[in-house]
C-alpha cells in the first residue's frame, strides 16, 4: 500500500526543509524524508548546514574568537584577565548544545507546517513513486505528484589521502575534535579551509595550509583576497599557495605530506592530522532508480535548467546536488521557488546577486562583479574603497582592518558589485545585496542617510568613493 502527497521532498537540508515548508504553505500535502545519522547513530534534520557545516563551524569561530580577542585586545581595552586558559570540552558541549537545538527547531517547523516528517533514506522511483527504508529496516512507498530531490553534496576525498577520520579528517571530524593538534595542516585554502585552520589556530594549533592554486580565492576580487592572505598570515596562518600535494605517509599517530612547491621542488610538512579541505561534490547514491529518468552531468550534479526542472515532469532538484555556489541561502531560495512554482506561482532565484561570506576575521564577503570579471568583459566601471582605519565605530570595536569596496558602471552609475573585508562584512553585505536586487546606482547608496557610528557608513562612503566624494576619508 502506498501513501500519496502533493509534494515528497528528499533532503531536510537548508534547500530541502524551506521547499517543504513552502509547500505546506501552499496548501499541498508534503512529506520530507531524511537519511542524515549523527556520529552517534541519532537521526537529524537540516542536513549538513546544520549539523556538520554552517552552524556548528560558526559555533566555533565565535568562542575561539573570543578566546584569541581575549589574549590580544583585552588589555588594550584596560581589561586585565589573568592566565586565559582553554576548555575545549565546555566548547565542543556548548558547539553540540547549539546543534541540537537548531535541527530539533526544523522538526518542529516541519511539524508545525503540517508537513509529514520521516526518518529514512528515499529513493525515486518510476513514476514518482518514492521508497523509503527506515532505521528498523522497514519500507514504505510514498507516491507523489511532485518530488524534490535534496540530496546535497559530501566532501571531496584526494586519492592520496583517503579519509581514516583519525589522522586524514574531513570537515566534519575537524569541528568535533576533542583535543587541539599541536600541528595542523589543511589541504586547501578554500572556504573550509580558511574558517577552519582559523578555529584550530586560534585554540592552539601551529596550522600549515597548503593550496594548489598560486591565485588565493581565485574566485574574489583580487584587492580582497591579498588583504585577506596579508591579515590571516599576520594571524599565524602559514599559507603556502602553488603547492601541489602528491603523498602523505601516515606513521605513529603523525602524518608527513609532500608536495612540490611552485618551483616544482619537493618539500614535505609533517603534523599530527590533515584537514582535507579540497571542495565538496554532489550527492546522489543510490538516490533513483536507474529508470527514474534523472540524468547526472559529467561532474555528478543533478542536471537541471534554470528553473529546477529535471526534465522528468514533476521531478525538480535544488540546493548542493544541482549547479551553482554550494551555499546555504543559494538551496533555500531554490527550494521556496520550486515550491511556489509547483503551487503555479510566481517564483524567481537571481543567480546573480548571491553573496558569499567567509567568516574569518576580519570577515569576507562580497556581492556581484569582482574588478578582474569586469576587466574581462570589457565593462567600463568605477570603483570607491573607503578603510575600516577611518571608521570611527570600527576603531572603538578595535577592529579597523580591511575596506568596503564598491564597483558601479561607469555610464549608468548602476552597482556592479560590492566587496567588503573587515568587521562584520557578513552583516554589512545584506545592505550591498537588497542594493544590487534592487538595481540601485552608487547615487542611490550615496543619497540614503546611515546611521552614525555605523560600519555600514563604510558602504556608504565606498558609493561615495566611487564619485571621489567621500567625506571621510583623505584618499578620496
Ligand atoms: P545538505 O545540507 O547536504 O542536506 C542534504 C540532506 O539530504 C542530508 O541531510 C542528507 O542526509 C539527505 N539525503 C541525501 N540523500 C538522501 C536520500 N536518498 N534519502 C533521504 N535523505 C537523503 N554554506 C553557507 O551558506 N554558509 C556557511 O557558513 C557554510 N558553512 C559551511 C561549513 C562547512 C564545514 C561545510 C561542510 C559547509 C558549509 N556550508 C555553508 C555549505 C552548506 O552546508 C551547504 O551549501 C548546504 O548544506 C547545502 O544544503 P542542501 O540542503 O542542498 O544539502
Ligand atoms: P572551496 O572550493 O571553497 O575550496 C577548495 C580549495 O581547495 C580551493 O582553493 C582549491 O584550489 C583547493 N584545492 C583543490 N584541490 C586541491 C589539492 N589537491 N591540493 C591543494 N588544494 C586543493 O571548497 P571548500 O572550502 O572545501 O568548501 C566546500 C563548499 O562548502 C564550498 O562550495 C563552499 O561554498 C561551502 N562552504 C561555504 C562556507 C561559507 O559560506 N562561509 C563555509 C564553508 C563551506
Amino acid at each position: 500500500m502506498s501513501e500519496a502527497f502533493d509534494v515528497v521532498v528528499i533532503g531536510a537540508g537548508p534547500a530541502g526543509y524551506p521547499a517543504a515548508i513552502r509547500a505546506a504553505q501552499n496548501g499541498l500535502k508534503v512529506a520530507c524524508v531524511d537519511a542524515w545519522k549523527n556520529r552517534d547513530g541519532s537521526d537529524a534534520f537540516g542536513g549538513t548546514c546544520l549539523n556538520a557545516g554552517c552552524i556548528p563551524s560558526k559555533a566555533l569561530l565565535e568562542s575561539s574568537e573570543l578566546l584569541e580577542r581575549a589574549r590580544s585586545e583585552f588589555a588594550q581595552h584596560g581589561i586585565q584577565t589573568g592566565t586565559l586558559t582553554l576548555d575545549l570540552a565546555a566548547m565542543q558541549k556548548r558547539r553540540a548544545g547549539i546543534v541540537r537545538t537548531m535541527t530539533g527547531g526544523v522538526a518542529s517547523l516541519l511539524k508545525a507546517a503540517g508537513a509529514t516528517a520521516i526518518h529514512g533514506t528515499a529513493r525515486l522511483l518510476r513514476e514518482r513513486r518514492v521508497e523509503v527504508t527506515t532505521g528498523d529496516g522497514a519500507r514504505r512507498t510514498l507516491t507523489a505528484a511532485h518530488v524534490v530531490l535534496a540530496s546535497g553534496s559530501v566532501p571531496t576525498e584526494l586519492k592520496a589521502l583517503p579519509f581514516d577520520h583519525r589522522v586524514i579528517i574531513d570537515s566534519w571530524d575537524a569541528l568535533e575534535l576533542t583535543a587541539v593538534p599541536k600541528r595542523l595542516i589543511v589541504i586547501g585554502a578554500g572556504i573550509i579551509g580558511l574558517e577552519l585552520g582559523s578555529v584550530w589556530r586560534r585554540l592552539g594549533a601551529e596550522v600549515v595550509v597548503l593550496e594548489a592554486l598560486e591565485t588565493f580565492l581565485v574566485a574574489a576580487d583580487q584587492q580582497l583576497a591579498q588583504e585577506a592572505l596579508r591579515n590571516l598570515r599576520r594571524q599565524g596562518l602559514d599559507i603556502r599557495l602553488g603547492a601541489r600535494v602528491s603523498a602523505a605517509t601516515v606513521a605513529g599517530g603523525a602524518v608527513t605530506v609532500d608536495y612540490a612547491d611552485p618551483a616544482g621542488k619537493a618539500q614535505n610538512v609533517a603534523a599530527d592530522q590533515v584537514i582535507i579541505a579540497v571542495g565538496r561534490r554532489p550527492y546522489a547514491a543510490d538516490l533513483f532508480a536507474p529508470d527514474a529518468g534523472v540524468v547526472l552531468d559529467e561532474r555528478g550534479f543533478i542536471r537541471v535548467d534554470g528553473e529546477c526542472r529535471t526534465g522528468i515532469e514533476g521531478v525538480w532538484a535544488i540546493g548542493d546536488c544541482v549547479r551553482g555556489p554550494m551555499l546555504a541561502h543559494k538551496g533555500k531560495e531554490e527550494g521556496i521557488a520550486v515550491a511556489d512554482r509547483i503551487a503555479g506561482r510566481y517564483a524567481h532565484v537571481n543567480y546573480e546577486v548571491i553573496p558569499s561570506v567567509i567568516y574569518t576575521a576580519p570577515e569576507i564577503a562580497w556581492v556581484g562583479r569582482t574588478e578582474e570579471q569586469l576587466k574581462a568583459a570589457g565593462v567600463l566601471y568605477k570603483s570607491g574603497v573607503f578603510p575600516f582605519a577611518a571608521s570611527g565605530r570600527a576603531r572603538a570595536m578595535q577592529a579597523a582592518v580591511g575596506f568596503a569596496k564598491l564597483l558601479a558602471a561607469r555610464d549608468t552609475d548602476r552597482i556592479l558589485g560590492v566587496h567588503i573585508i573587515g568587521p562584520m562584512a557578513g552583516e554589512l553585505i545584506a545592505e550591498a545585496t537588497l542594493a544590487m536586487e534592487f538595481e540601485a546606482s552608487a547615487e542611490d547608496l550615496q543619497r540614503t542617510i546611515h546611521a552614525h557610528p555605523t560600519l555600514a557608513e563604510a558602504l556608504h562612503e565606498s558609493a561615495l568613493a566611487a564619485d571621489r566624494r567621500a567625506i571621510d576619508n583623505i584618499n578620496r
